[in-house]
């Protein structure tokens, strides 16, 4: 998705973009997921992006998604939501029996294809042969028609996403934190996009906020940012005013400046080995700059200008933006990327700005209110005088 609030000069000069991911790691379902086990139903999945398989059990569950069927028809399929509905789970080896589990690797503890979401138990009832095979499946898939109107092979043409189940919370007596599923990178998506919202003044430059999807498996296929999807809108655009040239495209392109909204690293005590102190982004002390990302020496990463991030601290102080700068952890520790290098790909100038997160990747993650009032007037002041 892509908002545009279109300035005074001529596209030519470039646009301030502020790019953010919408995607978070979750568990997808596989395209036969139905299946029975021992009297319990199941719908079996495939994980997406990184996750700790282990952080994923024993938690409630909810289904979001579509199916779409032959004709073309789409079905939203959104439960475990609304208090009043019902919620899924995996579940873990109770600790009696685990002494296997507990000696194993924490990648191993809980494995990929274990990832097997508990659906139901009740067997349908059948008056002719009592002893129906798959009694509990068929039960369940007879409430799914009931309810969406579909066959159990219209799964093969659905996307349905497994995710924590609830809304995001107040955290700490002080109130002063949230805790929900997806801050990366909804916590910076959602103020990129108010910051279009917000700003009524006219601008000079044109501003985008530019959400997309894939980044957790890479930014790949037609809806990453790696597809043609951003140049192709901003021709677009350039076509609506009616000065298309393919030059024109080019040097908008390469004129454009970038905030990569994504979110970095809080320094957590309870891990401290991993961080550096001087170069952590801390919770509660403002919008994080990550001047590089990558692993290995950089590798993967968009390395900012030293012009670049001297002008966007220029920016933050205009607007008395609080503001950090912070790599993601220790050299060699492991590392990370974002949309930034595919942006740096169009010659534009982009640093990795966004909100620090403690327990990134997992279920709940925890982000500070004021990091995120912090991004919305850095991405505000940033659309203004970049
Ligand atoms: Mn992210
Ligand atoms: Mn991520």
């Amino acid at each position: 998705m892509a908002v545009f609030n279109i300035g005074t000069e001529s596209l030519d000069a470039g646009l301030n973009i502020l790019g953010a991911h919408i995607d978070s790691p979750r568990m997808d379902l596989k395209q036969n997921p139905l299946y029975e086990d021992s009297d319990i139903a199941f719908l079996d999945t495939h994980y997406y992006g990184g996750i700790k398989k282990y952080q994923w059990v024993t938690i409630p569950l909810a289904l979001h998604g579509v199916i779409v069927k032959k004709t073309g028809e789409v079905i939203n399929v959104n439960v475990g939501e609304d208090p009043a509905d019902p919620v899924f789970g995996i579940s873990d080896l109770l600790i009696h029996l685990a002494a296997d589990q507990m000696d194993k690797k924490g990648a191993k503890v809980v494995e990929g294809e274990d990832l097997n979401v508990i659906i139901g138990s009740i067997p349908g009832f059948d008056e002719e042969n009592k002893k129906e095979k798959d009694a509990v499946k068929n039960n369940v898939l007879k409430l799914i028609k009931e309810k969406y109107e579909i066959e159990e092979e219209d799964f093969i043409s659905a996307e349905i996403e497994v995710v924590p189940a609830g809304p995001a919370r107040d955290f700490g007596f002080d109130r002063s934190m949230i805790i929900g599923y997806g801050h990366d990178d909804r916590v910076c998506a959602y103020p990129s996009f108010m910051a279009l919202l917000n700003t009524t003044k006219k601008l000079k430059k044109t501003a985008c906020a530019l959400l997309v999807d894939k980044e957790e498996i890479g930014s790949v296929g037609a809806t990453g940012m790696q597809s043609r999807f951003f140049e192709n809108t901003l021709a677009e655009l350039y076509n609506c005013m009616g000065e298309y040239s393919e030059l024109k495209l080019r040097r908008a392109l390469t004129n454009s400046k970038v905030l990569s909204s994504d979110v970095s690293a809080g320094f957590d005590p309870n891990y401290a080995s991993v961080f550096e102190k001087n170069n952590s982004a801390y919770l509660g002390r403002g919008l994080v700059f990550n001047k590089y990302t990558g692993a290995r020496g950089k590798s993967g990463s968009n390395d900012a200008s030293a012009e670049y991030v001297g002008e966007v601290r220029n920016i933050m102080d205009t607007d008395n933006v609080f503001w950090q700068t912070a790599e993601l952890g220790k050299v060699d520790q492991g590392g990370g990327g974002t949309i930034a290098y595919i942006m740096g790909n169009y010659n534009m100038q982009v640093i990795d700005s966004g909100v620090a997160v403690l327990s990134m990747h997992a279920p709940s993650e925890i982000i500070s209110k004021v990091d995120l009032y912090e991004a919305l007037l850095g991405y505000e002041a940033f659309i203004k005088y970049a």
